[in-house]
């Protein structure tokens, strides 16, 4: 179909040409979705994108030329929607992540739909993100005149806390200088922490070789006497420390370091106090599991998701600073074209924008909004508090199978297991396992993740899945030995 050329008068537009068809077309997709997500159930927790749709996924051309609305929902269906990772799944146990909710789902569809435009304006979209942001705050137990922003997620929430501190510790002025004002900045964190830190360092321009990792104990939290050592031989050195970062859950096994000694440590030493909450901050919603986290509150900046154990969809985060003004500091900037006139659509400024390095941001605040009052938060504490029970007697229930062993303490929602046959070698046990979890991923059986603990190849079933019901962890359970052995007298009949 030849194009006219554009003129001032052509009036063209990419809304619908037709508005009921569209309709038509809007609502057979929420039908579709919500249809999937009622079965999935019934479908294998991952089935591997087949190789023929990768390839016609992969290959396609630019479209410059339009193929209809219809046509493409008709191809999303076919050849996009059933080949995720499988988080959706009520058997998905893997690394650490949420499934998302229908009503979440719809929250997003209706933030898209507003288009809001959220560096902060005078409009109803930035109260709702200021309100979600005071209710997390109180959740988490910090005060009413923190600072805070939602984010993409916990690496980003993590990395605005520590440009924080970077800002507030340095000792010179880092906005001017960068890191190249003074000696070098340390931060302290357990050998346990997330990967987030390495590539936040790296972007803060302190290199990761300001990241001090020190020992945990037995439990898998920091030795807070090497902390201190550590932090005195730094200091010696002529290094200057800026910040501590506590983790309440770790990705691992789900520790929680001494929060409230690392507090204390912090105060004593003048060191901004970091917490990396990214899923185990939610378990203040639980009044059982509270005590877990206790002393997050003190922390001066707390990083946590809300698509892990919040459960909702991809993607949203949230960072409190206990000092708002010191979160504005390191990043208010206000150029003319932005200049807040006391009136009219700009009123009260870009408050979004002051306190972060975004300038447009979407409105996740809405999927927030809507399902903790929806819900109530109390029920989202409800099913973490499930989650815990869940790993807790999972862990119980596959230790009386013979030849599996539980690699750590189940703290949280995390049980780390490994399968060691009779006369196994520690080598021959890890190629098992790696083996192992590759052929319950591909079987469709469960979607657990691997890791090491202890320098030994484990298999992680990390519980922050809303759709889990017990009977999903028995036919997990069930499962694991049949695949297990086949692995184990193949390797026999190979040796
Ligand atoms: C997942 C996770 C992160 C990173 O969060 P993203 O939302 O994936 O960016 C950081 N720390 C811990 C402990 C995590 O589990």
């Amino acid at each position: 179909m030849p194009q006219t050329p554009p003129t001032a008068r052509t009036d063209a537009t990419l809304d619908p040409d037709d508005w009921n068809e569209f309709r038509v077309l809007a609502h057979r997709m929420v039908d579709d979705s919500l249809e999937f997500l009622r079965t999935l159930p019934d479908r294998p927790a991952w089935t591997p994108l087949p190789a023929d749709v990768r390839a016609a996924l992969a290959s396609e051309r630019v479209p410059h030329e339009p193929q209809g609305e219809a046509p493409v929902y008709e191809e999303f269906l076919a050849r996009v929607l059933p080949w995720s990772n499988g988080s959706r799944s009520p058997q998905f146990f893997g690394w650490v992540q949420g499934n998302g909710t229908p009503l979440g789902m719809m929250a997003d569809m209706l933030a898209s739909g507003m288009n809001a435009h959220m560096a902060g304006f005078n409009d109803a979209p930035r109260v709702v993100e200021e309100r979600v942001i005071g209710w997390l705050a109180e959740l988490m137990g910090f005060p009413a005149t923190s600072g805070g922003l939602l984010m993409s997620g916990g690496t980003m929430a993590n990395y605005l806390g520590l440009a924080v501190a970077r800002h507030a510790k340095a000792g010179y002025d880092v906005r001017t200088h960068g890191a190249l004002g003074g000696p070098r900045l340390t931060v302290y964190a357990s050998t346990e922490i997330h990967s987030w830190a390495h590539k936040c360092l790296e972007l803060l321009g302190l290199g990761h070789a300001s990241l001090r990792r020190v020992a945990v104990d037995d439990d898998f939290r920091i030795d807070v006497a090497a902390l201190r050592a550590t932090i005195a031989a730094d200091r010696a050195a002529g290094l200057r420390p800026i910040c501590i970062i506590g983790t309440a859950g770790t990705v691992n096994s789900g520790a929680t370091d001494d929060l409230g000694a690392l507090a204390d440590l912090a105060a004593d030493e003048d060191l901004w106090f970091h917490v990396d909450g990214a899923f185990g901050a939610l378990a203040r919603l639980s009044p059982t599991l509270a005590p877990v986290v206790h002393g997050m509150e003190r922390a001066d900046s707390l990083a946590f998701d809300l698509h892990k154990w919040g459960f909702l969809p991809f993607e949203i985060a949230c960072v409190l600073v206990r000092d708002a003004e010191a979160q504005r500091a390191a990043f208010s900037l206000t150029p003319s074209y932005l200049r807040d006139e006391g009136r009219g659509v700009i009123a009260g400024g870009l408050t979004f924008a002051d306190r972060g390095p975004e300038l447009t941001r979407g409105f996740k605040a809405l999927k927030a909004w809507m399902s903790f009052k929806a819900h109530g938060v109390d029920a989202i504490g409800a099913v973490i508090e499930q989650n815990v029970m869940q790993a807790r007697a999972f862990a119980e229930r596959i230790a009386q199978v013979p030849s599996v062993e539980i690699s750590a303490p189940v703290a949280l929602n995390i049980a780390v297991w490994r399968w060691v046959p009779r006369g196994f070698s520690d080598a021959q046990c890890d190629a098992l396992n790696r083996e192992l979890l590759l052929r319950i991923q591909e079987s469709g059986l469960a979607v657990p993740s691997g890791s090491m603990v202890k320098g030994r190849y484990v298999i992680r079933t990390c519980i922050t899945n809303h759709r889990t019901r017990w009977q999903d962890l028995e036919r997990f359970a069930d499962g694991i030995a049949p695949l297990a052995q086949a692995i184990e007298a193949e390797m026999r009949a190979g040796s």
